[in-house]
């Protein structure tokens, strides 16, 4: 899939709407993580540096299409202000008459911020007449909030419709990424699924068994699995209602030319709690009052050899219940390797979705990764094959 990006432009007097993710977290009232507004950083500043006027489009949690006051995103305005070096303007409304003055008269070195697009209900609509009031307060528009693109929202799809579009510096970086990792990879590809449900990740699953030459599944959705091969599984989480299903995944991979790698072994307890006394055992061996909560030494070495011979890595989910020490072994070991062979040059790595980037940060291995998003939502219905409505909206094919 092609799209234009700022490359595609002069922006030289152009006032450009773009389409940001800044719903950071908030603690008592003061932003407590800015990276999301460190990360549109490039794109804004590039625009500036360009001759044009950055007019900043966002939503904040979600207030259904009501103005809710905790829910204002003239809040970030000094956060902006340190992180962009330089005047943001804000506005209270997203349309209409004031935002129009506002944007016709920003000056150099100001950006202009609106408030949150999700006040109307007309933005998680769609609806034509919002998105015709929007486009009126720009020239062109950016989308740089791929974590939002699984929305087909008036700022997320809809102005990419009737206004000049390109993706923002951030968006191209996830969007290659992503192509890279399932739209076009170096083979063989290997995927890492894990985490706590088959039922969750059904899609996922289905999609990559036709993508992928070798499906490592490992945490609580590998024990689905495993009781879809009729293997006891003791007390372990595990959803026997979803053996059926597991087993078409299975057979499905087969016909796929997919190698589905479980655990060989696997780390068990008695109790669901860090440090709770623990053995290793064969897959196949797990005591009737046990649970399964990490993949063992042998099913590690399984992996290593796998990610050795691969060229390409996805990953979703951890390995095991790994907020929790030991049994976070497999995840890091996994991680890390993965860490280390990219570092190497032998393989492309990307990552993400929920607790994925937990995992991997916790293991100290995010950072040896070639790219990990931290588009939940996003990430994962694009892992599923689906197709993104605010990026299909960007496309030049
Ligand atoms: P998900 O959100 O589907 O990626 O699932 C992540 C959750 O799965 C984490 O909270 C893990 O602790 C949990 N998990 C992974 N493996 C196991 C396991 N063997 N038993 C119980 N929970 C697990």
């Amino acid at each position: 899939m092609g799209w234009k990006t700022l490359d595609d432009f002069n922006l030289e007097a152009k006032r450009v709407l773009i389409r940001v993710d800044i719903n950071v977290p908030v603690e008592n009232g003061q932003v407590s993580d800015a990276t999301r507004i460190e990360k549109i950083a490039p794109t804004v500043l590039e625009i500036m540096k360009r001759g044009g006027f950055p007019v900043l489009l966002a939503h904040f949690g979600r207030p259904k299409g009501r103005v809710q006051r905790d829910l204002s995103l003239l809040r970030l305005v000094p956060v902006l202000e340190r992180v962009l070096k330089c005047d943001v303007i804000f506005v209270a409304d997203c349309i209409g008459p004031a935002v129009e003055a506002a944007s016709a008269i920003l000056g150099p070195n100001q950006v202009l911020l609106l408030e949150n697009t999700r006040f109307y209900a007309q933005e998680e609509q769609n609806d034509p007449t919002f998105v015709a009031k929007l486009a009126k307060i720009g020239d062109i528009f950016c989308n740089d909030a791929f974590s939002a693109a699984h929305r087909a929202h008036a700022s997320t799809e809809g102005l990419a419709r009737i206004l000049n579009a390109c993706a923002g510096r951030l968006m191209e970086v996830e969007l290659k990424a992503l192509e890279t990792a399932l739209g076009d990879p170096i083979r063989p590809v290997v995927a890492v699924v894990g985490g706590a449900k088959v039922s969750t990740k059904l899609k996922l699953l289905g999609n990559l068994v036709e993508k992928v030459d070798h499906l490592v599944i490992g945490g609580g959705m590998a024990n689905t699995f495993l009781v879809a091969k009729g293997i006891n599984v003791g007390t372990s989480l595990a959803e026997q209602g979803m053996a059926a299903i597991a087993n078409d995944i299975l057979v499905k991979a087969v016909r796929c030319g997919c190698e589905i790698i479980l655990p060989k072994d696997i780390v068990i307890a008695r109790k669901f709690e860090a440090n709770a006394a623990h053995e290793i055992c064969l897959a196949d061996s797990c005591p009737n009052d046990a649970m399964i909560l990490d993949a063992g030494p042998e099913s590690i070495s399984q992996i290593f050899r796998v990610f050795e011979v691969a060229k390409t890595l996805i990953w979703n989910g951890p390995l095991g219940a790994f907020e929790l020490e030991p049994f976070d072994a497999a995840t890091n070991a996994a991680a890390q390797k993965a860490s280390v062979l990219t570092k190497e040059g032998t393989l492309v790595s990307v990552a993400g979705g929920g607790d994925t980037v937990a995992a991997l940060n916790k293991a100290g291995a995010a950072a040896g990764f070639s790219f990990v998003s931290t588009a939940g939502g996003a990430f994962l219905e694009w892992m599923e094959g689906k197709e993104l409505p605010g990026v299909a909206a960007l496309s030049t094919a």
